[in-house]
């Protein structure tokens, strides 16, 4: 299993010693740090991490420089960033969630709710908004928007349904397994039955109607998309 990479910006010794603490304790991750704004920046571009840990003050380059910096740019737009915050800075909270920041926690915080939250940013996958649109059939996927449709008909799935139904069009034509659609849509620590694939399969299917047919039981195996 590859690590997930963590970047954590931050200059407080103790909250890194923490934070990589709870991290190691999680498993699963390999995690860099840097001191100062600049080196952060530096780092996160070097790196491109699956997620960012950023504290709002830093010396060099405050947080929500960094933030906004990382958001504008093609290239590292699409990693998610947690800003650490201390309780005072009520209003630089809410600017860094408009500087694009994906989630914040406020100083002092229990590094376990930190942990659970990087865990659920994780979860929710990386770059979703950057996709293309999909369609097959008469079923499109729009992963901007987090919007799918059958014909011109509006499908509300919740998010673990989107999920699902996002990974079999990625992958039209190939069948998933089910512990494979498991571990990418609920995540790799999870613990959950793989017959919990099937149940959400069934919703899936039954929302979307008679569209559902291209999605294939292949039996005792996972699923699959057909292209046409
Ligand atoms: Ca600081």
């Amino acid at each position: 299993m590859s690590r997930t990479r963590i970047l954590i910006i931050e200059d407080e010794q103790d909250v890194i010693d923490l934070l990589m603490l709870q991290l190691r304790k999680a498993g699963g991750f390999n995690v860099s740090t840097a001191a100062d704004g600049a080196s952060g920046l530096r780092k996160a571009r070097e790196e491109l991490p699956a997620l960012i840990i950023l504290d709002l003050m830093l010396p060099k380059m405050p947080g929500l420089e960094i933030c906004k910096v990382l958001k504008m740019d093609s290239a590292t737009r699409h990693i998610p960033i947690i800003m650490l915050t201390a309780k005072a800075e009520e209003i630089d909270r809410i600017v860094g969630l408009e500087f694009g920041a994906d989630d914040y926690v406020t100083k002092p915080f229990s590094p376990r709710e930190l942990i659970l939250r990087v865990n659920a940013i994780l979860r929710r996958g990386k770059g979703e908004t950057l996709e293309e649109k999909m369609s097959i059939g008469a079923i499109t996927l729009d992963p901007a928007r987090h919007h799918v449709s059958v014909g011109a008909k509006a499908v509300r799935l919740t998010s673990v349904e989107f999920k699902l139904l996002s990974m079999l069009m990625k992958r039209k034509g190939r069948v998933q397994a089910r512990d494979r659609l498991l571990n990418e849509v609920w995540g790799y620590e999870s613990l959950i039955d793989t017959r919990t694939v099937d149940t959400h399969v069934r919703r899936l299917r039954k929302k979307l109607g008679k569209a559902s047919a291209a999605i294939e039981t292949v039996r005792g195996f996972g699923y699959r998309l057909r292209e046409s």
